[in-house]
């Protein structure tokens, strides 16, 4: 079947972990790619920073070697409540801690040494005529595409411009910093400790760094009117936490944090745009699971749009259409897992009753777990 479409380039809106990734499969099928980015590089994120190893085999593929960063390796996860229940399994596969400054930074860095064009600017409009994308960016530049993917992640305005886009009915907000910590802190282990209105993700990432992370209840945080009050008044609500916050001294810039978070998905198709990351769906982040996602979509998308544009094997309807099935198929009950663990969290009753039961069942904890995460992330062919 041929493929209508002559000129075969593809633009990336959003350079983050997913359109990064995106960006060096194609650039390795041999195919025309443009990241446009809003942002510089090395930069900060909100995130826990706990990769899941499913990524690692595609990584692999794509020539990308994290281990030259240093990260931790992550392999138990200890959760604990506002009451001082503990539960604790191995991690699905187990993972590794890298921080998204040095992540992000690699990734833009081989994209760069590969030719791949990467150009800074905001995307404002997108629009698509027959078989072509124009997208026009904040300095008035006008890109052309034939395939344009999105990537920009969960807070863009584009996003909010879409129409599907759910509103958030009850908003959370998410604060993130970079500690030393003053002590032993178990290097294998991602701990999620529960408090009143939210939770703390605590791991190690590169060079012993401590990464507290935590997600809250707008409501609940706007009480408290700051973030060091909120840290004192309600994150040490939980011991475990409390212990760890006394112990640990914040360095670099301070904490980063974003508001107006709502989790959940969105079209993985929207205006032929193929969605992939956060764009597509945010897992709530009590999963780990929202990088796997991002590398796994972006894998799924550039598979697709490698059979479209270079090899002539779909036409874009049904590029569309498989990449929506696809979509729902491997993220799917991950999400709807994902909404049942966040629901727990929120719930004492309901916590206390699950912990019980998680308490004299372990492995029931552990399929929990397992059920939020996926298998490894592997290329036909591998
Ligand atoms: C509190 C919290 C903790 C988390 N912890 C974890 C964890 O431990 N493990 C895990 O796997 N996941 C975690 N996640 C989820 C994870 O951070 C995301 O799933 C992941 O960052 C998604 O990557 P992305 O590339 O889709 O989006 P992003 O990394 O957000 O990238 C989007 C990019 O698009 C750019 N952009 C936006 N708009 C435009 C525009 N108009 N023009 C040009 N560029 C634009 C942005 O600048 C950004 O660089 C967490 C999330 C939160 C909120």
């Amino acid at each position: 079947m041929q493929s209508m479409v002559s000129e075969k380039n593809v633009l990336v809106i959003g350079g983050g972990l997913a359109g990064l990734t995106a960006a060096l499969h194609l650039n390795k099928s041999g195919m025309e790619v443009t990241v446009v980015e809003r942002h510089g590089y090395p930069r900060h994120k909100v995130c826990g920073e706990y990769v899941s190893n499913e990524v690692l085999p595609y990584f692999d593929w794509l020539g990308i070697n994290f281990q030259a960063l240093s990260p931790s390796n992550l392999r138990t996860l200890r959760y604990t409540t506002l009451s001082g229940r503990v539960l604790e399994s191995q991690l699905p596969l187990g993972g590794f801690g890298l921080s998204r400054y040095a992540m992000d930074e690699l990734l833009y860095r081989v994209l760069l040494s590969r030719g791949v064009k990467v150009v800074f600017d905001a995307v404002r409009e997108v629009s698509y005529h027959n078989e072509r994308f124009s997208v026009t960016t904040a300095s008035g530049s006008i890109f052309r595409a034939a395939v344009v993917i999105g990537a920009f992640g969960k807070l863009s305005a584009l996003s909010k411009k879409g129409k599907n886009v759910a509103r958030a009915s009850s908003p959370a907000v998410a604060v993130k910093a970079h500690y030393r910590y003053d002590g032993d802190f178990p290097a294998e282990e991602v701990s999620l400790h529960n408090f009143s209105g939210g939770y703390c993700g605590v791991s190690m990432v590169e060079n012993h760094q401590l990464n507290i992370c935590y997600l809250a209840d707008y409501a609940s945080f706007k009480k408290s009117g700051n973030i060091k009050t909120f840290q004192q008044n309600v994150l040490k609500g939980n011991r475990f936490l409390k212990e760890v916050l006394e112990r640990s001294t914040i360095i670099g810039e301070g904490p980063v944090s974003v508001g107006q978070l709502s989790f959940g998905r969105q079209p993985a198709v929207q205006d032929h745009m193929l969605m992939i990351g956060d764009t597509a769906g945010l897992i709530h982040p009590l999963c780990g699971n929202g990088m796997a996602m991002a590398v796994g979509s972006a894998k799924v998308s550039c598979e697709l749009i490698v059979a479209f544009l270079r090899d002539g094997l779909l036409r874009r309807k049904e590029m569309e259409s498989r990449y929506q099935k696809a979509w729902n198929e491997a993220f799917g009950n991950r999400m709807w897992a994902a909404r049942m663990l966040s629901a727990l969290g929120k719930s004492t009753v309901l916590q206390g009753l699950a912990m019980e039961s998680l308490g004299r069942f372990p492995l029931l904890f552990k399929k929990m777990i397992e059920s939020t995460h996926g298998k490894p992330i592997s290329i036909k062919g591998l």
